[in-house]
């Protein structure tokens, strides 16, 4: 039987407990003992009562903490081979034999050099006398899995690590009240976060805050005299009527010979040369704490999962493996490839070589960088002469989405900034029927980002009959070459309607793309809709709230969330909060998974449980309503618990947008922009061009175009969802993580 530790190490993550909490049970599930080591490296080194068994309720319950409840140090000891020699020690004493280290590049370093050398100190400690060679036998090699725990994001290989997308909502959540009152006085504000070599959290954090101007290492502004360019446009943004400028510098920032650029810097530049009333705010460490958001609970969950069953899998032949996660999908790498490519980049910042190190962080990091310097433009480059320039409609539509306004207000300055020029259109396709048009300008979308809802308006109106030939009349009259809709189904169901309408109307033979924007996450070609992030964390924050409520007794909550007939809330809602089940439409519900659920509630109560999370989608079955599933569960669960209910209705609509929604807003927008002009203008065959219509999408490429003409393939239209979801595989987690121990024994005994 292999026997497994885990140890987090290095700088502390929010959401390392989470993937310590799938470690653990994974490797439990799997039939493994499992073992943590206290204190990083250095608790390694120390043993004793450093490293001790853990059991499934031990990991109970810190899903939503901050920090890591094993700790974490810097253990410099460790770097000496004589210290690594005790380590071993420690390790062969309790026969384990596989290890996933949860950390930044140090710590995977670390756990690389004692994987090579564990064969070798083995035979030391034999030779010693220390351990027997029956001992050292039963441990010939060390298996090996990471996961990088790290709010930098500074990891090759993995779109993202543990950790980021927390610290970019601290950041975000910042700069929106830094900006409030910023523009209250007319101030400037120079915000610093963290990243020593990493520029993500300064560049993705002033992409979702629409901040105007970034500084970041692996990227310095140009030229020697950058401060003057920078100053240009700030100037230029007050010219035209920005009420705060704000500059966010990575910690790391440098200029391009390599010299130190501080915020100290930044702000005196600031005052001397445009004479602003500046202020500094160092983020620091509030960054780091705090509940790890819904994003990184949930990827901390599958990347902790697929590192134990990693380390339990693999043989003596394997290579440490790296967990990764990489166009929405977990990987497994070789740990050491990457780790050594990233100190190439690092060398890469270090020596000044600035085009290879944003060539090694990858296209959607350089992506984002060209869409930033765009967006920062206090105002767009002056059209071309000769160049056509294309009137595009923007329209919201379906229900209100957090984040369509940071997709509107991306397209528009994108737009313009390319020569074209945005309508915007009022209420969704009501506008176009009423003509309600209002050319949308550089500044008419200026402080957008940030706000929830829909500032254009929108509606679920789908145009039927002499609707169409209104459209028609207004797309004619104002010359309309392309609309590009941002918003739920019943906006690609609009636009789905035009495209079979062509034949009958030629003002619709036009290029229209769809952006997926809904909170329920339910459109076609598109693993993440703008707003199912927010939607998400809202619900989250929820849940927390609701079970701290529930201290004093045993209780069983039955949670309702929205998602229409999708169950992707409900099931992420699971995974993020540790919930025992997530009842969805997809899947149904059926009497006999009922009373197998009621059999699971009675043993973890009887088992010391305290509290119990069911979460249902709004939908998942028309007679098994909330307070029927209530009713059940306080019937059958007689004196163990009692039951109350939580429908939690439009608290999921609301809220500013995420980081998460405002990146991908932006990001898809800014491939919609392209494609429009790519099509209009170099595609002759634009008109009655079945290809022209498509809808953009997150996806497998990052980003991804679909014909619309593939709908009826992919899309169920009757529930209103993909007909494959990728989220559906993750089912089996939610019920392996949240099953109650002594079930869990039993059923193991049950098959042993
Ligand atoms: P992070 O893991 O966040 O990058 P550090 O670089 O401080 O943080 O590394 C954490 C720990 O990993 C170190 O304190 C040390 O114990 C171990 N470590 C880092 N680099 C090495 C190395 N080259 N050899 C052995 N151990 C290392």
């Amino acid at each position: 039987m292999k026997r497994l530790a885990v140890l987090t190490s290095g700088g502390d993550a929010p959401g390392m407990n989470a993937a310590l909490r799938a470690v653990v049970r994974t490797a439990l599930d799997l039939g493994a003992e499992v073992f943590a080591i206290y204190e990083g490296y250095q608790g390694m080194i120390e043993g004793g009562n450093r490293i001790r068994a853990l059991n499934w309720d031990t990991v109970g319950g810190i899903l939503h903490k901050g920090g890591t409840i094993i700790g974490t140090a810097r253990s410099l000891e460790f770097r000496t081979r004589q210290s690594r020699l005790k380590a071993v020690h420690n390790l062969v004493q309790h026969g384990i034999n596989a290890l996933v280290v949860i950390g930044g590049d140090g710590s995977l370093t670390g756990a690389n050099i004692l994987h090579k050398e564990w064969p070798a100190l083995l035979a030391e400690l034999v030779n010693q006398g220390t351990i027997s060679a029956e001992q050292a036998a039963q441990v010939p090699f060390l298996t090996i899995a990471g996961i990088v725990g790290s709010i930098d994001n500074d990891m090759y290989g993995t779109d993202m690590t543990i950790g980021a997308d927390t610290a970019l909502h601290r950041i975000v959540d910042a700069v929106d009240a830094i900006s409030s009152t910023a523009a209250s006085h007319q101030r400037a504000f120079v915000v610093e976060v963290m990243g020593r070599h990493c520029g993500y959290l300064a560049l993705m954090g002033a992409l979702a805050s629409g901040a105007d101007f970034a500084i970041i290492p692996e990227n310095p502004p140009d030229g020697d005299n950058w401060e003057e360019k920078m100053c240009e446009i700030l100037r230029d943004g007050r010219r035209i009527g920005r009420r705060d400028s704000i500059v966010i510098i990575a910690e790391g920032a440098q200029d391009r010979k390599g010299n130190p650029i501080t915020s100290d810097h930044v702000k005196q530049v600031l005052e001397e040369k445009l004479g602003e009333d500046v202020r500094i705010t160092v983020l620091g460490h509030v960054q780091r704490g705090g509940s790890p958001s819904a994003h990184d609970r949930i990827l901390s969950t599958l990347m902790g999962a697929a590192a134990a069953k990693a380390a339990l899998e693999a043989t003596d032949a394997s290579e440490p493996l790296l967990i990764g996660n990489r166009n929405n999908k977990i990987v497994e790498l070789p740990l050491i490839a990457c780790v050594e490519t990233n100190h190439t980049i690092n060398e890469a910042v270090r020596t000044h070589n600035y085009k290879k190190a944003m060539q090694l962080r990858g296209p959607g990091f350089q992506g984002s960088f060209d869409i930033l310097r765009t967006l920062v433009r206090a105002l767009p480059h002056p059209p071309k002469p000769g160049q056509k320039q294309i009137r595009f409609a923007i329209i919201n539509a379906g229900g209100a989405a957090p984040g369509m306004n940071a997709a509107v207000r991306a397209a528009v300055r994108l737009g313009v900034d390319r020569g074209h020029i945005p309508i915007g259109v009022k209420r969704g396709f009501r506008g176009l029927i009423n003509e309600d048009l209002v050319e949308l300008d550089w500044m008419a979308v200026n402080g957008w980002t940030p706000v929830g809802g829909s500032e254009l308006g929108t509606s679920r109106k789908v145009p039927e009959d002499r609707e169409l030939y209104s459209i028609a009349r207004t797309l004619e009259k104002h010359k309309i070459d392309a609309i590009l809709m941002i918003g739920g189904w019943a906006g690609y169901k609009a636009v789905l309607k035009l495209y079979q309408e062509r034949q009958h109307y030629p003002a619709f033979n036009i290029p229209i793309l769809c952006l997926p924007a809904s909170i329920d996450n339910n459109l076609p070609f598109s693993d993440f809709s703008i707003g199912a992030d927010t939607a998400l964390n809202s619900i989250t924050e929820a849940v927390d709230k609701i079970k701290q409520s529930a201290v004093a007794s045993n209780r069983c909550f039955v949670i309702e969330v929205m998602g229409h007939y999708c169950g992707y809330l409900a099931l992420m809602t699971a995974l993020a909060t540790g919930a025992e089940r997530a009842y969805i439409h997809e899947e149904g519900v059926a009497l006999a998974a009922l009373k197998e659920d009621i059999d699971m509630l009675s043993a973890g109560f009887e088992h010391g449980k305290r509290l119990a999370l069911m979460i249902r989608n709004e939908h998942a079955n028309p007679l098994y309503t909330t307070p029927f599933l209530a009713a059940l569960f306080e019937q059958e669960g007689g004196d163990l618990y009692d039951v109350r209910i939580a429908v939690l209705g439009h608290l999921q609509q609301g809220g500013n947008p995420s980081p998460f929604d405002r990146v991908n807003a932006v990001r898809m927008a800014n491939a919609a922009v392209h494609f429009l002009e790519e099509e209009f203008l170099n595609n002759p065959k634009t008109k009655n061009s079945e290809a022209a219509v498509v809808c953009v999408g997150m996806g497998n490429d990052h980003i991804q175009w679909t014909p619309m003409y593939e709908i009826a393939r992919a899309y169920d239209e009757e529930f209103q969802r993909p007909k494959q979801q990728w989220w559906m595989n993750l089912r089996a987690l939610v019920h392996m993580l949240a099953q109650p121990d002594p079930y869990f024994a039993k059923r193991n005994r049950q098959s042993a």
